[in-house]
């Protein structure tokens, strides 16, 4: 089999990646350790921005904000050309008190980002009573998507292009011939193209071994509760300090989430649970619904949320498209996007010096 690109990792950063590249006309081979899109990419919200985004470094207010503006479009496509219906919606994030109302101004200022200050007791019932008189912070633009649905179509869309996706093989050693990768090793044999591209998210850094370098990646769990209401309880996205609620149009509620370094175990604790329930109740005193599904992800945590997009420093065939920690639904299309600029030697939208390879 010889393709132009083999692609290593199959969530939302190596399907967007193939999706990228087939539009452009390469032809791509996504090869992925266990089946499409079941790890991060599956466990995520699929909020479609920072949580504060005035709490992060240009560099991730750039990426995130490229992804934003380039989702709904892309969702609608996916949608007509597979079928399958991301549930792409801009249902605005309501932020409750504490927040850093001066930063918050200053940043949707800056990047024309539209907020208001409402009152909760327009937006929410069942608060506890002194919050029923505090103002909210509402981001009207920030938008979600079911990250299930999107990454059955973003598969979809890679086949339907003509992308081979290879499932169950396991990527295990490169092999190097002087500044260029040759072949991968797999559980399965050998895989070769002309070049690699490392999109395997939180194992991405232990995958390349000594040819990482200064890639800074490991795994960061977070657990998510999920609730089961007859109708949405709410309709915007909720944000206190460090916990979320994502309301589903068909009432599930999405609420987490944990930030653990807990190596690469991916498994559930009692502990998380029984903490995200008290805060639940601590905001909602009549919550009565109990979780019907809990589970726990890995993201590819870097330092500032800042991944690493682009070429190898000496081996001139290999690229990375990693370490998109929090929100790598949300830049991945952007992300993708700068990826083939970079290999087109295209002109780059922005700046892109702090996600090299170094
Ligand atoms: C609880 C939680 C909540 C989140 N919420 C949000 C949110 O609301 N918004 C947002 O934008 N982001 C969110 N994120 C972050 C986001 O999910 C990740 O940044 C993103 O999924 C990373 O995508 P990825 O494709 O790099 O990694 P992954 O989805 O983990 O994909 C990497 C793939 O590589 C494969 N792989 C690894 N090693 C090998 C190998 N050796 N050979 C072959 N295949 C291999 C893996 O099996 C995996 O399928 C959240 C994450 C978690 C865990």
């Amino acid at each position: 089999m010889q393709t132009d690109f083999l692609i290593v990792g199959g969530g939302a950063v190596g399907l967007t990646s193939a999706y990228a590249l087939l539009q452009s006309g390469y032809s791509v081979t996504l090869v992925e350790r266990g089946t499409i899109g079941r790890e991060a990419s599956w466990a995520g919200g699929g909020i479609l921005s920072p949580l504060c985004p005035w709490d992060y470094r240009e560099a991730v207010t750039r990426l995130t904000l490229h992804g934003m503006a380039m989702f709904g479009e892309a969702a609608d496509l996916l949608h007509a050309t597979t079928g399958i219906d991301p549930e792409y919606q801009r249902s605005g994030m309501l932020l409750l008190p504490p927040y850093q109302n001066v930063l918050a101004s200053r940043w949707c200022v800056r990047h024309q980002f539209a907020m208001q200050s409402v009152k909760l007791a327009d937006y929410l019932s069942g608060l506890g009573e002194s919050a029923r008189q505090e103002t909210g912070l509402l981001l009207p633009e920030v938008a979600q998507v079911r990250n299930p649905r999107l990454l059955r179509a973003l598969r979809k869309r890679v086949e339907m292009l003509g992308g081979a996706i290879i499932e169950q093989q396991d990527v295990q050693k490169f092999e190097i011939a002087g500044d260029r990768v040759v072949a991968l090793h797999t559980s399965e044999g050998k895989l070769s193209a002309d070049a690699y591209i490392v999109a395997a998210g939180a194992w991405s850094k232990t995958l390349l071994g000594e040819h990482a370098l200064g890639m800074d990646i490991r795994p960061i769990r977070g657990q998510i509760l999920l609730f089961k209401f007859d109708a949405p309880p709410f309709l915007q996205i909720l944000l206190k300090e460090n916990l979320y609620f994502i309301p589903r149009r068909d009432g599930h509620v999405l609420v987490g989430s944990t930030l653990e370094d807990a190596g690469f175990d991916k498994s559930t604790t009692t502990e998380a649970r029984v903490s995200l329930l008290q805060r639940v109740r601590e905001i909602f005193p009549g919550w009565q619904q109990m979780p019907v599904q809990h589970w726990a992800g890995l993201r590819p945590g870097s330092p500032d949320n800042i991944p690493t997009i682009g070429r190898h420093p000496h081996l001139t065939n290999l690229y990375a498209n990693s370490g998109h920690f929090r929100y790598g639904v949300t830049m991945s299309l952007a992300s993708a996007e700068l990826l083939l600029n970079e290999i087109e030697g295209l002109p780059q939208p922005y700046s892109v010096k702090e996600y090299r390879w170094n």
